[in-house]
């Protein structure tokens, strides 16, 4: 397959593509490098640097190369700061998409794999979730994401292109090669912000909130394998190539982990006391989010491989006790 992987030098599309690779695909990489980095890129894939709200980038790209699936990370997605600039998100995620669409309408581009969110959920009624359960996302991350579901629907319907929508709960762990990880610049997520502090880079970490209605009172998410997100896309965009429906898979491991419980699995895989401090509640958190993802194991084939906790933090953590500062020096 010749796939274009459109945000590949950022997390979850560095290790996409690594593992497209790894599988023998050909692959073409877009970024702006606005949260990516270059040495993410891995060296044999064709890399464009630009951004997918630049139409005529978009046309050049795809009057060079021929592509038979597009996989689109091209995002902003940080739940917080998408309530503080709503519009950044509505024109990076929405704006940018509609750009794509059109380019790929123009150029007979009919295929799409696309990452979305378990944010498109919001408070969940019940867990584990299924993919035909209400969405009313609670912040504007998980609103400009379920719109693009929305707008490959629409867009889909009339000009004969099929889409698959991959909504992921929590992505984490980094590629076994220790080449690759999680670098985002604030970070925000939990397992990077616990292992800042066997990394000598934070004191303590804090803990947003123990009053949930919860086992431990602290917020319960499912922990998913970078490497086993990266799996899927490739099952998703072969069984779009077999002529697969549009259609919408949950990935997740079923599993819910509470951010105490998290914490003590870093502590044991560091070897370091990590101490916690329990801090107020970050605005729009659900109190559990864990998936259903029978349907993405029925139909796509997906087997996740390294559902362990222990597993997942032990990669992340090789990447980040090499690399303290990710990409940076
Ligand atoms: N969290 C926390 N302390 C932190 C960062 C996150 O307690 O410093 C909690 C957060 O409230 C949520 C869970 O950890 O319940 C996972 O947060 P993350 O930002 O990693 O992912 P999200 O679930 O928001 O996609």
């Amino acid at each position: 397959m010749n796939i274009l992987v459109l945000g590949g030098a950022g997390y979850i599309g560095s290790h996409t593509v690594y593992a497209l690779i790894e599988a023998g695909q050909n692959v073409v990489i877009a970024d702006n490098l606005l949260t990516g980095f270059e040495q993410a890129v891995h060296p044999k894939a064709k890399f464009y640097k630009g951004d997918i709200r630049d139409r005529a980038f978009l046309d050049a790209l795809f009057a060079k190369e021929h592509i038979d699936v597009v996989i689109h990370f091209a995002a902003c997605s940080l739940v917080g700061e998408s309530v503080t600039q709503p519009l950044k998100y509505y024109d990076n995620n929405l704006c940018g998409t509609k750009v794509l669409l059109e380019a790929m309408v123009k150029a007979g581009v009919d295929k799409i794999v696309f990452s979305s969110t378990a944010a498109t959920y919001g408070e969940p009624k019940r867990v584990p979730i299924l993919e035909d359960d209400p969405t009313e996302p609670t912040n504007p991350y998980g609103e400009t994401k379920l719109s693009m579901e929305k707008m490959f629907k629409w867009v889909g319907a009339a000009h004969g292109i099929r889409y698959v929508s991959l909504r992921y709960f929590n992505a984490c762990g980094a590629h076994e090669s220790g080449e690759i990880g999680e670098a985002h610049n604030p970070e925000s997520h939990l397992i990077p912000l616990i292992l800042q502090v066997p990394n000598g880079k934070r004191e303590f970490i804090s803990i947003f909130g123990d009053d949930y209605p919860t086992k431990d009172g602290t917020c319960v998410r499912d922990y998913i394998h970078v490497t086993d997100l990266a799996q899927a896309h490739i099952l998703a965009a072969q069984y779009l190539m077999a002529g697969g429906e549009s259609d919408i898979f949950n990935l997740g491991n079923g599993v819910g982990f509470t951010v105490k419980e998290v914490v003590d699995v870093a502590r044991a895989v560091t070897g370091h006391p990590i101490p916690a401090r329990v801090e107020p509640r970050r605005a729009g958190d659900p109190a559990q989010l864990i998936a259903s993802s029978e349907k993405a194991k029925t139909v796509l084939g997906w087997n996740p491989q390294h559902a362990s906790l222990e597993e997942i933090i032990a990669s992340a953590w090789k990447w980040h006790s090499t690399h303290p500062n990710g990409y940076g020096k």
